[in-house]
């Protein structure tokens, strides 16, 4: 059944197994929800119960077992690998909670990493990146190298890098699982930000209190939704 477009996504009975040693792991059970575009929802959940099966699903990093992932109007589905490589590159921002940086690059240069990938470097691109440097506070930083920022603006170079496409629809594993509570605050501040501006964001989470600054929280216990709440 086609999903509703105005959606940012819709998950129908979305499953994933895994075989290993000879067993069957099901990792996510039939899961279903809609994302209203601008929506807010934080993944909670104890160790294993899928959380990340489920936002790699999200990101099209993996397949599901069965069931139908709609992004805006798309049945990812029937999307070929060309289709999938666009759609991570253009339509969806990751970030992760170890930040995967690269080293030997600058601030601005890994911000600009996305443009390297898809081919596009032109000046108004790499000024776009200069302004996102700026945008998440680091201008004074532009030519420092990982090993030489914290973790919150290590952090802040892997979301201005999720943003140089503009995506509409971002994902975030664990994004503040390795800062302190005041850089995690000034992280989520950031992300709320970027919500406001109709940025539909997914985040995995098992700290209350970040979920606490999301719209909805999702909770899975091995690999089912056990509740699904909205602030
Ligand atoms: P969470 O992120 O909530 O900790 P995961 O989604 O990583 O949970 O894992 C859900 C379940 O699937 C766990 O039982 C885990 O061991 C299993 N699992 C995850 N990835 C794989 C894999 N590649 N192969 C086999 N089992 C896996
Ligand atoms: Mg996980």
């Amino acid at each position: 059944m086609q999903a509703d477009p105005s959606l940012a996504a819709s998950i129908q009975n979305l499953s994933k197994n895994y075989a290993l040693a000879g067993e069957t792991v099901r990792a996510l059970r039939d899961v279903s929800f809609d994302v209203p575009s601008g929506d807010y929802i934080s993944i909670m959940g104890p160790s294993g119960s899928g959380k990340s099966t489920l936002l790699n699903l999200l990101g099209c990093l993996d397949q599901p077992s069965s069931g139908n992932y709609w992004l805006g109007g798309d049945d990812v589905a029937a999307m070929n690998d060309d289709e999938l490589s666009e759609t991570r590159a253009l339509r969806i921002g990751f970030v992760f909670q170890s930040y995967n940086l690269l080293s030997a690059l600058t601030v601005v240069e890994n911000i600009e990493v996305p443009l390297y990938y898809s081919g596009r470097i032109t000046p108004k691109l790499r000024k776009r990146c200069l302004d996102l440097a700026k945008r998440v506070g680091l201008e004074s930083r532009l030519g420092h190298r990982p090993a030489q920022l914290s973790g919150g603006q290590q952090q802040r170079v892997a979301i201005a890098r999720s943003l140089v496409n503009d995506p509409r629809f971002m994902l975030a594993d664990e994004p503040t699982g390795n800062l302190d509570s005041k850089t995690t605050d000034e992280i989520l501040e950031l992300l709320r930000e970027l919500n406001e501006e109709e940025r539909t964001i997914i985040l995995v989470t098992h700290e209350p209190d970040v979920a606490e600054q999301t719209k909805r929280s999702i909770f899975l216990h091995d690999g089912s939704i056990v509740s699904d709440e909205r602030r």
